[in-house]
C-alpha cells in the first residue's frame, strides 16, 4: 500500500490549484449572485486538459487516471462548485459514456471534440416523473427505420443551455421496462429541440440548469449508442463512474471551507486570544479536518478501485454518501467557526454551505446510495 501521491499527481493538484486560484477565485461570488455560468473559465479548463482528463490521447483527452480527476475536481471545487460540476459531467459522465461505449464513428464525431473543451456535453436522464426512479422514463424514442423520433421532457440537465452534445436517455419498448430503454446523442439546435427557463438555485448559481423538451426531434439511427435497449445499463454505469467526481467535489467543498475556517481563527480575536485558542474551535477544526482525511480516503479508492479494473459500484456509493454529509457538516461549522463574517458573501463559506447541499441529491440522492451500498453488502 502507497498513501503518497505520485509526483504526477502532485503537479496535477498544483496545477489545479493554481487555476482554481488565480481563474476562478476572482468574480465567483458575483457569478454566484447572478447566476452567471463561467463560460469563460470552463473554455481556459479545456485548454488546460481538464475537461477530458481520462480520455486516451488519441481522442483528444490528457490519458489521465481516475486518481488524477478527482484531485483536479477537488482542487477546483475548493474555490467553485459550479465550474466543477460542468466538469464532473463533461468529463465522468458524457466523455467517459462515450468513450467506453460509443462506436468508433460516434468518438471520431463527438468525443474528439467534448474531451479537448472545445464542445460541452450534459447527460439528459432525469424527467418531472423519473428522478431517483429512473426506470420510470416516459421520453420516448420511436423507431423509424434510419432514426429515431424523440418526444418528451428533461428536467434539471446541467449545462442545459450550454452545452452542444446531449446525452439522452428514451423509452423504445415501454413494454420491455428498462431493458427497452435507448441512449441517443443529440445535437443543440436539432429541430424540436427546446430549452426550457434557467432554474433559480440554492446553490450552484453559477451552474447552468435547465428542464429540455424534444418535439419530435429526429436522430439518426447512428446516434445510439450501444445495442438496441442499452440505454439503462449504459446509464446506471456511467453515474456508477459519476459518482467517484461528485464525491470529489464534495471533499472539495468541504475542504475549501476547511482550510478558510482554519485561517480565520488564527487571526480573529475573541476574549483577548486568537479563537483557534479557545477548545471548542479547535476541536471543531480537528473534527473537520478528520472528517476530510476519512472522505478523502473513501474518494481516493473509489478511484483507484476504478483505475485497476476493481468493481467500484460500491466504493463509489461509500464515497459519495461519505462525502456529501461530510461537505454538509463541515461547511455548517466554517460558518459558525466565521461567526457573523460566515453569514456574509465575502467570507465565501455560506456559498460553500449552500453549494454542498446538492452533493446529496444529484446522480442519486443519499438515500439511493444507502440502497446501492446496502444492496452491494447483502448480496452474497
Ligand atoms: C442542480 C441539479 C442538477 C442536476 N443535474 C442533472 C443532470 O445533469 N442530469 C440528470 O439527468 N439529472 C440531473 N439532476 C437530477 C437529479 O439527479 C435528481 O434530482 C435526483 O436523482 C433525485 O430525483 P428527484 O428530484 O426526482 O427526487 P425523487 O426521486 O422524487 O426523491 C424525493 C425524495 O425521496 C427519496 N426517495 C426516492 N426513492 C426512494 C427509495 N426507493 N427509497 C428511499 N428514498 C427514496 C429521495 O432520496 C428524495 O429524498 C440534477 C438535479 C439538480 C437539483
Amino acid at each position: 500500500m502507497n498513501y503518497k501521491l505520485s509526483e504526477e499527481h502532485l503537479m496535477i493538484q498544483q496545477a489545479a490549484r493554481d487555476f482554481a486560484q488565480t481563474e476562478l477565485l476572482p468574480g465567483v461570488i458575483e457569478r454566484d449572485e447572478k447566476q452567471e455560468f463561467p463560460a469563460e473559465q470552463i473554455k481556459k479548463m479545456g485548454e488546460l486538459g481538464f475537461m477530458g482528463m481520462m480520455v486516451d490521447p488519441k481522442y483528444g483527452g490528457s490519458g489521465m487516471d481516475t486518481i488524477s480527476y478527482a484531485i483536479a475536481m477537488e482542487e477546483i471545487s475548493k474555490v467553485d462548485a459550479s465550474a466543477s460540476v460542468a466538469m464532473s459531467v463533461n468529463n465522468s459522465l458524457v466523455c467517459w459514456g462515450l468513450e467506453t461505449y460509443g462506436s468508433e464513428e460516434q468518438k471520431q464525431k463527438y468525443l474528439t471534440k467534448l474531451a479537448t473543451g472545445e464542445k460541452l456535453g450534459a447527460f439528459c436522464l432525469s424527467e418531472p416523473e423519473a428522478g431517483s426512479d429512473a426506470t420510470s422514463q416516459k421520453t420516448t424514442a420511436i423507431d423509424k427505420g434510419d432514426h429515431y423520433l424523440i418526444n418528451g421532457t428533461k428536467n434539471w440537465i446541467t449545462n442545459g443551455s450550454t452545452a452542444d452534445y446531449y446525452l439522452v436517455i428514451a423509452q423504445t419498448y415501454p413494454e420491455k421496462g428498462h431493458h427497452g430503454i435507448n441512449a441517443f446523442i443529440m445535437e443543440k439546435g436539432m429541430e424540436g429541440f427546446e430549452i426550457g427557463p434557467k432554474e433559480q438555485k440554492m446553490g450552484i448559481r453559477g451552474s447552468d440548469t435547465h428542464s429540455l423538451m424534444f418535439t419530435d426531434v429526429k436522430v439518426p439511427k447512428e446516434n445510439r449508442i450501444g445495442e438496441d435497449g442499452f440505454g439503462f445499463k449504459f446509464a446506471m454505469k456511467t453515474l456508477a463512474g459519476g459518482r467517484i467526481g461528485i464525491a470529489s467535489q464534495a471533499l472539495g467543498i468541504a475542504a475549501g471551507a476547511y482550510e478558510l475556517a482554519k485561517e480565520y481563527a488564527k487571526v480573529r480575536k475573541a476574549f483577548g486570544k486568537e479563537i483557534y485558542k479557545h477548545q471548542a474551535i479547535a476541536f471543531k477544526l480537528a473534527d473537520m479536518h478528520t472528517q476530510i482525511e476519512a472522505a478523502r480516503h473513501l474518494v481516493l479508492k473509489s478511484a483507484w478501485d476504478k483505475d485497476n479494473g476493481e468493481n467500484y459500484d460500491l466504493s463509489g456509493a461509500m464515497a459519495k454518501l461519505y462525502a456529501s454529509q461530510v461537505a454538509m457538516d463541515v461547511t455548517t461549522e466554517a460558518v459558525q467557526v466565521h461567526g457573523g463574517n460566515g453569514y456574509v458573501k465575502e467570507y465565501h463559506v455560506e456559498r460553500l454551505m449552500r453549494d454542498a447541499k446538492i452533493t446529496q441529491i444529484y446522480e442519486g440522492t443519499s438515500e439511493i446510495q444507502k440502497i446501492v451500498i446496502s444492496r452491494g453488502i447483502l448480496r452474497d
